[in-house]
């Protein structure tokens, strides 16, 4: 009998977990799932940009060989310039390194960190790869939450409460997977506050900074802490519906001196997997330079702004049912009333609904929130489908106990 390795022993992976596994079952005896859980946007008909899919048939024949660790020179320069625009401070092309998705960096990053012992603060709810890499990586996790009454924004307060002798640093995730959050200048002043008092690297996920709406303006936490050690985290599999070609980067900022021995290793790390997907790497320059068509999606009229307002004026009207507008990204994290309904498991209550509806939704503890009250909706399918998720929603709540 061969078992798993006992690192895998606390890692938890839920958006692709048990829920997920059940839905594959019943899709595979040819149930028809109705699927709110994945932010994948090409499946529901999101299409690249036509010059990124140009640009990529021109330069594919380039792109045979291993590139550089780090990745293309013109990739880098523009990230580098993109870093600028948003007012990165500290940032040459040595410092960015590309990755195969944002994913491979999270797990590279946390890698390069952590020994047995320390702690690194995560907020909660959080996006689980998050969790999964630093306990992967021999750290412990530890959640601090964000406020569903204050725009779910991270609680300031909890923060201070979970620091200890052995926390080295704070993963930010800004616009918010689940919840659709996005934190304004005050919040983020507040954490580079407590980065600064406590010597704490600040790990900022920024893969939704292109998905804003309403005018909100994306504040990248680095630009803000130019006397810290900031990694910033971004890519292309939402902005440009690319996931699958994976493309996403990280940005080290600020005070680079104080974390010479980390940058090594990360170094180490990032030669030791040769380089990232060259082809997706020779595109970047061209969709990160100039208009970002994603925002046509993101103002009135555009897929993803009409697609929210439809869930979350179908969602917030439900008996039972509470939620937070999201501001940003593609999703949302509503409450349930757990009284009303009985609910003690929230990954019971996924699957219920499942075998019931046929809708396939992550539960909150898969992101890590520990109350059984919540639960992920993304709002990447068209509105037909949102509408009918959301009317077999209302449909099951008005009978549902779970004890
Ligand atoms: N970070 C967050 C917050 C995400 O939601 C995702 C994907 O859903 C990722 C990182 C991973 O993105 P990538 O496709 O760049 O690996």
């Amino acid at each position: 009998m061969f078992k798993k390795s006992s690192k895998l022993n606390n890692v938890l992976y839920d958006v692709r977990g048990p829920v997920v596994d059940e839905a594959e079952r019943m899709e595979s005896s040819g149930v028809q799932i109705l699927k709110l859980n994945i932010g994948n946007p090409a499946p529901f008909g999101f299409r690249t940009p036509d010059e990124v899919i140009y640009d990529m048939r021109q330069q594919l024949t380039e792109c045979e060989g291993y590139s550089p660790a780090k990745g293309l020179f013109a990739a880098r320069k523009a990230i580098m310039q993109y870093a600028q625009l948003k007012n990165i401070p500290n940032v040459t092309i040595e410092d960015i390194y590309t990755g195969n998705g944002v994913s491979e960096l999270i797990n590279l990053s946390m890698s390069a960190l952590l020994d047995d012992g320390d702690e690194i603060l995560i907020p909660s709810p959080d996006y689980p790869l998050w969790t999964a890499c630093a306990t992967l990586a021999g750290g412990k996790a530890v959640h601090y939450l964000c406020d569903e009454q204050a725009d779910w924004y991270p609680d300031l307060a909890d923060i201070r409460k979970k620091i200890t002798r052995h926390t080295k640093a704070i993963v930010i995730i800004n616009p918010n997977n689940p919840t659709g959050a996005l934190y304004p200048k005050e919040v983020l002043e507040g954490i580079v506050e407590i980065a600064r008092q406590h010597h704490l690297i600040i790990f900022s996920d920024e893969i939704y900074d292109r998905l804003v709406m309403d005018g909100g303006e994306h504040i990248s936490i680095a630009s803000l802490a130019p006397d810290l050690f900031c990694v910033t985290f971004s890519g292309l599999s939402k902005s440009h519906m690319i996931a699958g070609f994976r493309i996403g980067w990280m940005i080290l900022s600020g005070n680079k001196a104080i974390a010479q021995d980390y940058i090594e290793g990360i170094r180490m790390l990032s030669n030791m997997r040769l380089c990232s997907n060259v082809p997706a790497q020779s595109i970047v320059q061209t969709a990160l330079g100039g208009y970002q068509s994603v925002s046509n999606y993101l103002t009135p009229g555009g897929r993803i702004y009409e697609q929210r307002e439809c869930i979350y004026q179908a969602l917030k009207d439900i008996p039972g049912l509470s939620v937070v507008k999201p501001k940003a990204a593609f999703y949302m994290f509503p409450k349930l009333d757990v009284k009303k309904f009985h609910i003690t498991n929230d990954e019971q209550f996924a699957l219920d609904l499942l075998r019931d509806k046929k809708i396939l939704l992550i539960h909150g503890g898969g992101f890590h929130w520990e109350q059984p009250d919540h639960f992920r909706v993304v709002y990447l399918p068209r509105i037909e489908v949102l509408k009918e998720s959301a009317d077999k929603i209302a449909d099951f709540l008005s009978y549902y106990q779970q004890n």
